[in-house]
């Protein structure tokens, strides 16, 4: 038996914390009290500090199979779990794709080998991820994918997203659009604005996401299926995603922290850390994905984890990969500056971290309940550290947020009432 004793429970359920130890025992849940007396083999003293659901990410890249030299389900998961996530669905943009059942099979049983997190696998919509022919949605579902994606590229053809969305509502599955229209894009490299002017880069229009966003809600509403938008990170995909929720169009979102966390002018100096697709954007949208996330438009924070070899981004501006390493910063970019400037209570961040992607993924976490899986997490929100990237378990090192100063850390998880990490160190 465990015992997390005298820490402050946001268990996702109430309305507000309440002080209380938690007992697990082979892996559940079994009392929330205070002053539990029982005599557990093992005690994690949380005074002082916060217990929380282990979070979930709705949207990572774990990289394998095929490009281990960037991160495997092994560092990846332990990055996760020093990031607080207990759950993490993977993107499918792999090599070999994930595009049919045994590849679904295939990660489900890696990381049943090697990582130590849950591990949801998303699966492509279309073979190969070539935008040109649907993927077999009924063996991906029968395999266990949670949902359909073809992230990292967007789905241009409308008519094959019109038909994707018609076959995964029949399926109850969910489809996650990465939106950005690539005859846009073209050969643009950041945020169109003042800044890529300054810099002498080609600018991407923000029309390039809000274009396919209007797109993919005008489907979704001609059709009555669910859409989920992932990675929104302008006011204008803001202000579609509110007027459609208005209408009772079924659509739900989720932004990365690096989109209300940095701007466009991080890419100051040419730093290829802060090369993301979509790009980073303005103070202004800053404020909108503040905004939307206060409001309820953006339902959840998914942190877009994609780590790189430092090979991929130590090179020319518009040569380096897309992409930040997010598992290790998500947590405590949200509570800096989401919590501490009154954007979000601690109990609204954790539902847009653990229960909200949970509920959209459909997969049975996020919360803390007597009967339940214990996947917890105990975290400090008075803790201040710096951002060391040295010290990331991911072998992605990538982050633009490397030396700043954030606040609320992650202190111990908890995965099936085993903990992964004691005192910020792994130790499976
Ligand atoms: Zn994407
Ligand atoms: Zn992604």
């Amino acid at each position: 038996m465990l015992c997390i004793k005298n820490g402050m429970v946001v268990d996702g359920i109430s309305d507000v914390p309440y002080k209380a130890d938690i007992l697990i025992d082979k892996g559940k849940v079994i009392d929330i009290r205070e002053n539990i007396e029982d005599a557990a083999e093992e005690v994690i003293d949380a005074a002082g500090k916060w217990v929380l659901p282990g979070l979930v990410d709705a949207h990572c890249h774990l990289r394998e199979p095929g490009f281990e030299y960037k991160e495997d389900i092994s560092s990846g998961t332990r990055s996760a779990a020093a990031g607080g996530f207990t759950s993490v669905a993977c993107m499918a943009n792999t090599n070999p794709v994930v595009d049919n059942g045994a590849m679904v099979n295939y990660i489900k049983s890696m990381a049943m080998v090697k990582g130590v997190v849950k591990v949801y696998p998303i699966a492509a919509v279309t073979k190969g991820q070539q935008g040109q022919e649907l993927t077999e949605m009924r063996e991906l579902k029968e395999a266990g994918a949670v949902a359909l994606s073809d992230d990292g590229k967007p789905i241009m053809n409308p008519h094959l997203m019109k038909l994707a969305l018609q076959y995964a509502k029949g399926l109850d599955m969910l489809i996650i659009s990465h939106c950005e229209d690539l005859s846009l894009v073209g050969d643009g490299l950041m945020n169109e604005g003042y800044m890529s002017t300054v810099l002498g880069l080609k600018g991407i229009t923000r029309a390039a996401e809000e274009v396919m966003v209007a797109r993919d809600i005008i489907l979704a509403e001609v059709l009555d299926a669910p859409i989920h938008i992932a990675h929104v990170s302008t006011k204008g995909s803001v202000e579609l995603i509110r007027q459609a929720k208005r209408r009772g169009v079924k659509v739900t979102c989720e932004t990365a922290p690096h989109y209300f966390s940095a701007t466009d002018a991080w890419v100051d100096g040419y730093d290829t850390n802060a090369k993301v697709n979509p790009p980073l954007r303005t103070d202004e949208d800053v404020a909108a994905i503040k905004q939307g996330l206060k409001d309820g438009t953006i339902d959840i924070i998914a942190t877009d984890h994609a780590p790189h070899h430092r090979d991929d981004k130590e090179v020319e501006y518009s040569l380096a990969a897309n992409g930040i390493s997010g598992f290790e910063t998500a947590f405590s970019l949200a509570y800096t500056h989401l919590v501490e400037t009154g954007v979000l209570s601690i109990q609204e961040l954790v539902h847009k971290m653990s229960k909200g992607p949970a509920d959209i993924l459909k997969i049975d976490a996020g919360t803390i309940e007597i009967g339940k899986p214990a996947d917890i997490i105990v975290v400090d929100l008075h803790r201040t550290y710096t951002v060391d990237v040295s010290k990331f378990y991911s072998k992605g090192k990538n982050s633009p947020f490397h030396g700043c100063t954030l606040k609320g850390k992650v202190m111990h998880t908890i995965v099936d009432g085993k903990v992964i990490m004691k005192n910020e160190k792994i130790i499976v």
